[in-house]
């Protein structure tokens, strides 16, 4: 039996890793939820069914709102308690909090000694050495396709042969269009992703390419590879999630159709596979898989993003921060398509002329503090209420 706390059960990731642990009662039990507080009723469902020992909600008025809902069947409620529910004993803490949030739940699962599935890849992007040192080996595991890709490929070869890791890339709902044809693009048409069903931000981020920048310096980080030394390529239909060159010329791909259950259950039972977890392929139908370099002129949040990664330190937080602040200011309808990336790279450029704190100076502090700052920032030029 694993015990399971799941923090941000409410979305897309904490949603499907509820329906993978539903027919498997007898082999995981849920020890703990979290989530923010927008969809109570789902929140209290949850709590019903699968009777955790404690949720975590952010405020006192979630917290009188849920035990209005569950009445006698309340279970220990902690308000902003997902520091607390990270650390608490259970065998396995998946973090599928979206955005900042999720740093500091990140660390205290590392702290406590828990595995953490790990689907918040911003925490890791923007915490870097800092997170990275923290995790203890096999501590960590990657439930992003990719990463999870990439884990399963590198078991064919020892790491002193990889030559390259090949991130794969939908491309998003505007593959093909230059940059001059992304001008007028609004927030339904971003929301309306070709392969997968995601949250809002990991959506809008998937068209902006921005997820794809997020993942490469996540990917240096887990694995150990010089950015450089990861090409991104784009595959449109998200069946290869990702590939492993070693260094004789093979290349190990990782290939399944697009279902998120896959990547959270191998998250959820690491190093060992889950049977059934998602469906296989039908091999008596045509498969088509295409791949094509990715343009990086119409997008270039990849390229933004390596630079952040080598600049290091509290770059890659102020690149996070301040594309969470542009994609609520493109769903606003307060900045354009091309404002996102635009907007990101004049905050980062702004941070690394002053203020710039490098690898050596990394904290937690550092850390929030760029946060903090980057979100001002980008909120001033975008026309926001600073956060
Ligand atoms: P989502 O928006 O659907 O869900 C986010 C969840 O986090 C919700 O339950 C929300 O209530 C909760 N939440 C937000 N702020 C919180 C807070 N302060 N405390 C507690 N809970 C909080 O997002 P998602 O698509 O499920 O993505 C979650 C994470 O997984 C993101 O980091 C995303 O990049 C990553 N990811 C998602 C997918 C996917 O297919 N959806 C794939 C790979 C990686
Ligand atoms: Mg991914």
């Amino acid at each position: 039996m694993r015990d399971v706390v799941i923090l941000g059960s409410t979305g897309s990731i904490g949603t499907q890793a509820l329906d993978v642990i539903r027919p498997r009662r007898d082999q995981f039990r849920v020890a703990g939820l979290s989530a923010g507080g927008g969809n109570l009723d789902l929140l209290a469902e949850q709590a019903l069914e699968f009777v955790p020992d404690a949720i975590a909600v952010p405020t006192e008025e979630a917290a009188a709102e849920l035990r209005r809902r569950l009445g006698a069947d309340t279970p220990k409620l902690w308000v902003d308690g997902n520091d607390r529910l990270a650390a608490s004993p259970c065998d396995v803490v998946l973090n599928a909090i979206t955005g900042a949030a999720g740093l500091t739940p990140t660390l205290a699962a590392l702290a406590a000694g828990r595995t953490l599935a790990l689907a918040n890849k911003e925490s890791l992007v923007i915490g870097g050495r800092l997170v990275m040192d923290a995790a203890a080996p096999g501590q960590l595991v990657a439930v992003d396709s990719e990463h999870s890709a990439f884990a399963q490929a590198l078991r064919a070869g020892r790491r002193s042969e990889v030559r390259r890791l090949i991130l794969t890339a939908s491309g998003g709902p505007f593959r093909g269009r230059t940059r001059a044809e992304l001008t007028d693009v609004t927030p339904e048409q971003a929301m309306a992703h070709p392969s997968w069903s995601m949250g809002r931000v990991i959506t809008i981020n998937s068209s902006t390419l921005v997820n794809k920048g997020l993942e490469l310096l996540e990917a240096g980080l887990l694995y150990g590879v010089d950015l450089d030394d990861i090409t991104v390529v784009v595959h449109p239909t998200s069946d290869v999630h990702s590939m492993v060159e070693f260094a004789d010329g093979a290349t190990i791909a990782q290939a399944s159709p697009p279902d998120m259950r896959l990547p959270i259950a191998l998250g959820l039972t690491w190093p060992d596979r889950l049977p059934d977890a998602a469906a296989s392929y039908d091999w008596s139908k045509p498969h088509d898989w295409h791949f094509e370099p990715l343009d990086t002129e119409a997008f270039g949040a990849v390229e933004l993003a390596r630079r952040c990664g080598k600049a290091g330190g509290t770059a890659p937080a102020v690149f996070n921060a301040a594309n969470e602040v542009c994609v609520d200011a493109f769903c606003d309808r307060r900045l354009g398509f091309l404002g996102i990336v635009d907007t990101v790279e004049r905050v980062v450029a702004e941070h690394l002329a002053s203020g710039h704190v490098g690898d050596e100076g990394m904290s937690v502090e550092a850390v929030l503090a760029a946060d903090a700052w980057a979100r001002e920032r980008a909120s001033a030029l975008t026309g926001g209420v600073a956060p």
